[in-house]
């Protein structure tokens, strides 16, 4: 009987990690501070920005389609706002955080202007306390988590749409895993087909539709990463997490505060007490989350 607890969990964002480099995904996914316990985050104006805006839209989901949008977006947009207001939120001052908070006003007033399929009837897919999850493999003891922001019902063909609310600029690279992850994700929790997936960019308010991945293809593709993601982690138990997770491309150095890229350095500064990076709480998560001093 496979066990949930000592199961390697992996998701979009994990696994992003892992590609990108496994050292970073050590210190976004496993890495706990000694002192706490606590696993670490960094925080950022954008990250603030999405999370916002993200806890707005998907909170339409549990309201009836007729009446879901007589509620007042910007209303509970202000109240999400706060929760991620100021130094806790990485906002480095007042000017930068209404700059941030004026971008997630002109989405919703975008969005309540035109909330396309956010009329219809939608979805949820089955969670408690943890993010939806499944055995992607009970073999390895490998489950797949995540959260898919909206999934339209498609009355005329019984089936569904996979909704991707995006607030940054940047548009999702071929070859991302994040709508193979999806499609694995709906597709193990329900039992109705997946006929379409889209990205929503709420700044630009394109929508774009994506070819849906072959769910074998997919399946294949996510558990090749994971089993990897997997090893990795047997083999750091054996010879530790330093001489496992390794950077490919010039890891910062401690001494001369010099090499590390964009994804690791603000990690490496909380791992070695550096007054770079300043803590600001505790997360919903029980993470301990940091803010980079600019
Ligand atoms: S510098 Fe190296 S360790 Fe840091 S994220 Fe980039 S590749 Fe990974």
């Amino acid at each position: 009987m496979p066990d949930k607890y000592t199961a390697v969990w992996v998701s979009h964002s994990s696994i992003g990690d892992f590609i990108k480099c496994p050292r970073s995904y050590y210190l976004h996914n496993m890495y706990k501070d000694p002192k706490t316990g606590h696993k670490v985050s960094i925080v950022t104006p954008h990250m603030s920005l999405g999370i916002a805006v993200h806890e707005v839209l998907e909170g339409l989901a549990d309201f009836p389609a007729e009446s879901r949008m007589n509620r007042d977006l910007l209303a509970l947009y202000e109240a999400e706002w706060k929760k991620v207001s100021g130094k806790k939120g990485g906002f480095l001052n007042d000017e930068e955080e209404m700059g941030f908070k004026a971008r997630g006003t002109v989405m919703l007033e975008k969005v309540m202007s035109d909330p396309r399929f956010l009329v219809n009837k939608c979805i949820k897919l089955p969670q408690d306390k943890m993010p939806c999850n499944f055995y992607l493999s009970e073999e390895h003891n490998i489950i797949l988590n995540g959260l898919v922001d909206w999934i339209e019902y498609l009355p005329e063909t019984n089936s569904l749409h996979i909704v991707d609310f995006k607030t940054g600029k940047n548009e999702e690279k071929d070859g991302s895993l994040q709508l193979p992850i999806y499609i694995l994700l709906v597709s193990a929790l329900q039992n109705r087909k997946v006929t379409k997936a889209s990205y929503w960019y709420l700044e630009s308010d394109k929508m774009i539709e994506k070819e849906l991945p072959n769910a074998d293809t997919a399946r294949r593709d996510v558990l090749a990463v994971a089993m990897k993601v997997k090893d990795a982690r047997d083999t750091a138990k054996r010879d530790g997490p330093e001489k496992t997770f390794i950077c490919p491309a010039g890891a910062y150095d401690v001494v001369t505060k010099e090499g590390g890229c964009i994804n690791c350095r603000p990690y490496e500064f909380i791992l070695n007490g550096d007054s770079a990076v300043e803590f600001v709480g505790v997360g919903g998560f029980s993470q301990d989350m940091y803010v980079m001093k600019r």
